[in-house]
C-alpha cells in the first residue's frame, strides 16, 4: 500500500469514527409517574411503540404521543422511578427473543425466562408488533388441526391457520380444551405456544407441570404474565407469544397458539388506557379496543407455498359473565374469529363435559379441513343431534310418543353420552370415526345410556387388537364402499362377541 493510500484510509477511518460520535441521544424528563405509567416531556421525535430507557436500566414503551408529552408504560419496577428523572430514547421498536431455544421454556411477556433453567440460547429477535401477512401470501385452510376432542373434531372442526374462539363462563372447562388440544399435537409436527394472561401463578405452574408430565413441553413454549404482575405485562404477552410463533411459521412450520384469556388482556388495556387518560368509551374501554384483538388475531394465517407454507392456528379464549355473549369484548372477538366453541355452565353441572353447546358452536372454515371419513360420519351426527334438541324440549310435555320420535330421542341421548370425554384423554381421529359410525348404525341403541361409554371403549379395544389395518385406512382418509363394508362387518363381529 502506498503512502497516500495509507493517509486516505486513515482519513476514512476517522470520518467513520466521527459519524458515530455525533449520534444524538434524545433525552426527556419524567413529569408524572404512577401505577406503571409515566408521562414525560422533551422526547419530541419519539415514535409510537418505541422502547425508552429510565434510570437503572428500567425499560418503558411509548404508547401515547401527544403535543407536549409522551405517555409510556413502564416494564419493570415503576416504584424506582421519580418525577424529574431523565429518560432516554433507544430508537428501537420492542422485540422479544425467538427461536428453537424457547421450546420447553417458560418466559414472561418480555421473553425473559422465569423457569430457573438459565439463559435462552438464542440471539434472534422478532418485533412484538408486525403487520399481518397479506391476502396474496395466504392460502385457504385445508389441513386439519386435530384437537382429539370428539365433539370438536366432528362438529366444529378446526383447520391449520384458523382462529377458533373458546368462549364460556368461568370454570366451564375452557382451559382444559386448550390444554387437551396441545396434548394431542404430540407427533403432529406442530409447535405450540400457550400464553397465560393474568392467571394466578400457581395455576400456570400446575399447567406447566401437567404439560411436562405428559411430554408436551418437548414442543411447547409457555408465555406467562401473572395476575400479580403489572397490567402492561398482560397487555404485551399475547403479542410476544405470536412473535415467537411467527418465527416458526416463517420457517414453513405449523404452530398452534392459545391465548388464555383475551378478556384479561382487554381489562389490562382498559386499566392502562385510563391511567394514560385516554377517553373511555363503551364499558369504559378505550375506542381502539377492537384493534387490540383484531391486529393480534389477524396474524394467524395459513401461508402459501411461495411463502414457505407455514401456519399459525389460534385458539383465543374469552370469559363471559352469566353466558352473555353480547357484551362488548365477546362480540368483538366473535366477529374477528372464524367460529366459536361455546361452553355452558348448565351443561357442565349436568355432567356433560366438555360442556360444549353444539347448537351455538360453529366453525366457519374448518369443515374444508376435515378428513373424508370424519365428514361423512359427522354429517349424520349433526343432524341427529339437531333433531334431538328440538324433540327433547317438546317431549318433556307429552308422555306417549310415537315410536319414531322416541327412537330419535333415544339416539340423541346416546350421542350426547358418546360425546362426553374426560380431561387429558384426546382420541385418535380414526377411533372417533369408528365410535360415531357405530352409534349412527344403532349399535348403542339397545344399551343403557350409562353403558354407552363402556361399550365404546370395548369396541375400540376390539378394533385396535383385530382391525388395525382398517383403522389405518380410515386414518389415511379413505372412505369408499369397501371401507364402509369392512367396518360394518367388523361391527357385526363385535356384536356377536
Ligand atoms: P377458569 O374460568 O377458572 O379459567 P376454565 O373455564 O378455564 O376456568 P378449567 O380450569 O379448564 O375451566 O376447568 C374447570 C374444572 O373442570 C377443572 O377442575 C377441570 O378439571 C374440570 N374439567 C374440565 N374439563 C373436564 C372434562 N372434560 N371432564 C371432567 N372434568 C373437567
Ligand atoms: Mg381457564
Amino acid at each position: 500500500m502506498s503512502h497516500t493510500d495509507q493517509i486516505v484510509a486513515n482519513l476514512k477511518k476517522q470520518i467513520e469514527a466521527s459519524k458515530t460520535e455525533i449520534k444524538v441521544e434524545e433525552i426527556g424528563t419524567v413529569i408524572a409517574v404512577g401505577d406503571g405509567i409515566a408521562r414525560m416531556t422533551g422526547l419530541e421525535k419519539c415514535q409510537a411503540q418505541e422502547m425508552l430507557e429510565f434510570p437503572g436500566g428500567i425499560k418503558g414503551l411509548a404508547l401515547n404521543l401527544e403535543e407536549e408529552t409522551v405517555g409510556a408504560i413502564i416494564l419493570g419496577d415503576f416504584k424506582a422511578i421519580k418525577e424529574g428523572d431523565t429518560v432516554k430514547r433507544t430508537g428501537q421498536i420492542m422485540s422479544v427473543p425467538v427461536g428453537e431455544a424457547l421450546i420447553g421454556r417458560v418466559v414472561n411477556a418480555l421473553g425473559e425466562p422465569v423457569d430457573g433453567l438459565g439463559e435462552l440460547k438464542t440471539s434472534k429477535k422478532y418485533p412484538l408488533e408486525r403487520v399481518a401477512s397479506g391476502v396474496m401470501s395466504r392460502e385457504p385452510v385445508s389441513v386439519p388441526m386435530q384437537t382429539g376432542i370428539k365433539a370438536i373434531d366432528a362438529m366444529t372442526p378446526v383447520g391449520r391457520g384458523q382462529r377458533e374462539l373458546i368462549i364460556g363462563d368461568r370454570q366451564t372447562g375452557k382451559t382444559s380444551i386448550a390444554i387437551d388440544t396441545i396434548l394431542n399435537q404430540k407427533g403432529q409436527n406442530m409447535t405450540c405456544v400457550y400464553v397465560a394472561i393474568g392467571q394466578k401463578e400457581s395455576k400456570v405452574a400446575r399447567i406447566v407441570a401437567r404439560l411436562k408430565e405428559l411430554g408436551a413441553m418437548d414442543y411447547t413454549i409457555v408465555v406467562t404474565a401473572g395476575a400479580s404482575e403489572p397490567a402492561p405485562m398482560s397487555y404485551l404477552a399475547p403479542y410476544s407469544g405470536v412473535a415467537m410463533a411467527e418465527y416458526f411459521a416463517d420457517k414453513g412450520q405449523d404452530v398452534l397458539i392459545v391465548y388464555d384469556d383475551l378478556t384479561k388482556q382487554a381489562w389490562a388495556y382498559r386499566e392502562m388506557s385510563l391511567l394514560l387518560r385516554r377517553p373511555p368509551g363503551r364499558e369504559a374501554y378505550p375506542g381502539d379496543v377492537f384493534y387490540l384483538h383484531s391486529r393480534l388475531l389477524e396474524r394467524s394465517c395459513r401461508l402459501n407455498t411461495k411463502y414457505g407454507g407455514g401456519s399459525i392456528t389460534a385458539l383465543p379464549i374469552i370469559e363471559t359473565q352469566a353466558g352473555d355473549v353480547s357484551a362488548y369484548i365477546p362480540t368483538n372477538v366473535i366477529s374477528i374469529t372464524d367460529g366459536q366453541i361455546y361452553l355452558e355452565s348448565d351443561l357442565f353441572y349436568k355432567g356433560v363435559r366438555p360442556a360444549i353447546n353444539v347448537g351455538l358452536s360453529v366453525s366457519r372454515v374448518g369443515g374444508a379441513a376435515q378428513t373424508k371419513p370424519m365428514k361423512k360420519v359427522a354429517g349424520t351426527l349433526k343432524l341427529s343431534l339437531a333433531q334431538f334438541r328440538e324433540l327433547e324440549a317438546f317431549a318433556q310435555f307429552s308422555s306417549d310418543l310415537d315410536p319414531e320420535t322416541k327412537k330419535q330421542i333415544d339416539r340423541g341421548r346416546r350421542f350426547t353420552e358418546l360425546l362426553k370425554q374426560p380431561q387429558y384423554s384426546p382420541m385418535l381421529v380414526e377411533e372417533q370415526v369408528v365410535s360415531i359410525y357405530a352409534a349412527s348404525q344403532g349399535l348403542l341403541d339397545a344399551e343403557n345410556v350409562e353403558n354407552v361409554r363402556g361399550v365404546e371403549e370395548k369396541l375400540l379395544q376390539f378394533m385396535r387388537s383385530t382391525k388395525s389395518v382398517l383403522l389405518e385406512t380410515i386414518r389415511e382418509g379413505k372412505w369408499d364402499d369397501k371401507v364402509v363394508e369392512d367396518l360394518k362387518l367388523a361391527l357385526d363381529e363385535f356384536k356377536k362377541q
